[in-house]
């Protein structure tokens, strides 16, 4: 085997994160075809396991063949055309991000910004959809990755389900890790990745849509602007009863690796799931903070998986953060845009979620900062 050596590292940023050994021999698996009904099967479970995983009923939820940004453009080209307004809260890069989307798109972005490493408050965003009653699309980053900021969905959600406009939200950081709760939610579209609290390598992004996001597809005016994203293509080879009609081929092995990531978390359990990454992301917190770091996030609304903090005394982050590599082998990120320089951004997630981590970091970060 021609193999460049490769150093572990232990990935503590903000994705991707470890993977383990049963995911890693999922992925060796013999290669079968697309239509093989070996496959089929593996694919009609992976995705009956991600709407346990999303807490929803939605018939059309399958991984798009991407990571994390290909759902996500999937699902705004999808619900958008030209002409169509979207409401967008922009709190940090990914919201950005959507809003960027929907430009291209040709729609009519109406931002509702909070500073960076604060929430968008729902007051707000219900406010602008009562400005902007016919909006087809409101869209929200639950787990906003760039500040480590936790949004929170459930009044939005409820304002928007009696009316015209769909809900639509990133759950890339926060698919499990965290209840999505999608239908509780009355989200219409929601997107995740691999590569973040799943702990499957990066190259798969599961994403589903409600049956009123489903009709919405069906009463475009004009076929999605994506051919590779276009849902109602993709519908005929995922969908369940889909006439399983060639559209492009399945990343077979990646596909293994999902549904052995999937089958890891329930026979973990959801919920224990949840509380493991929330009481290690308390420990993290509470260790920085005794340390002398200041948390980014807003209280009251920090993600456990991802922690965003300043070094003490306001030092510049870069020159630590390149030690800890070299000297430890742990990965983790650093600041983006207002937080840039100051700020480590430290992925709890999936695999990586453990005490254990916690520990090793912190013991690092004792060396480094004597
Ligand atoms: C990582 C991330 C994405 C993009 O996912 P990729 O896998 O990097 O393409 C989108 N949204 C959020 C909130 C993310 O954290």
């Amino acid at each position: 085997m021609s193999l460049f050596p490769i150093e572990p590292r232990l990935l503590l940023g903000p994705g991707p994160s470890p993977v383990s050994a049963r995911i890693l021999e999922a992925l060796s698996r013999p290669t079968v075809g697309h239509l093989d009904s070996q496959f089929l099967a593996i694919m009609d479970d992976v995705n009956a396991r991600l709407r346990r995983m999303y807490g929803t009923n939605n018939a059309l939820t399958f991984p798009v063949s991407g990571t994390g940004s290909a759902a996500q453009e999937a699902a705004m080209a999808n619900m958008l055309e030209p002409g169509d307004t979207v409401i967008v809260g922009v709190n940090g890069a990914f919201g950005s991000r959507l809003a960027e989307m929907g430009r291209r798109i040709g729609a009519t972005v109406v931002p509702v910004e909070a500073e960076w490493g604060r929430i968008v408050e729902p007051e707000r965003v219900i406010a602008a959809h009562k400005t902007n009653p016919g909006a087809r699309v409101v869209a929200l980053v639950h787990a906003e990755t760039s500040t480590g900021v936790s949004q929170p969905l459930t009044e939005v959600g409820a304002h928007l389900a009696g009316t015209e406009t769909l809900f639509l939200v990133d759950a890339v950081t926060s698919l499990g890790g965290m209840p999505v709760d999608v239908d509780a939610n009355h989200i219409d579209v929601c997107y995740s990745g691999t590569q973040k609290c799943l702990g499957v390598p990066p190259g798969l992004a599961p994403l589903t849509f409600s049956p009123r996001a489903v009709e919405r597809i069906r009463t475009r005016t004009q076929p999605c602007q994506s051919w590779y994203l276009d849902a109602a293509l993709l519908a005929d080879y995922v969908g369940e009863g889909a006439t399983r009609k060639y559209h492009h081929t399945a990343p077979i092995n990646m596909m293994y690796a999902l549904h052995e990531g999937l089958v890891i978390a329930e026979e973990e359990g959801l919920a224990a799931r949840f509380a493991r990454h929330k009481s290690v992301g308390d420990s993290l917190q509470t260790g920085l903070v005794e340390r002398g770091w200041t948390l980014f996030a807003q209280e009251g609304h920090r993600l456990s998986q991802l922690t965003s903090a300043a070094l003490p005394g306001g030092q510049p982050e870069a020159p630590v953060r390149a030690a800890l590599l070299r000297d430890y082998a742990i990965e983790v990120g650093g600041g983006l845009g207002p937080a840039a320089g100051k700020v480590w951004r430290v992925g709890l997630m999936g695999a990586g979620a453990t005490q254990d981590s916690v520990d090793q970091l912190l013991s690092a970060v004792d060396v480094l900062l004597a």
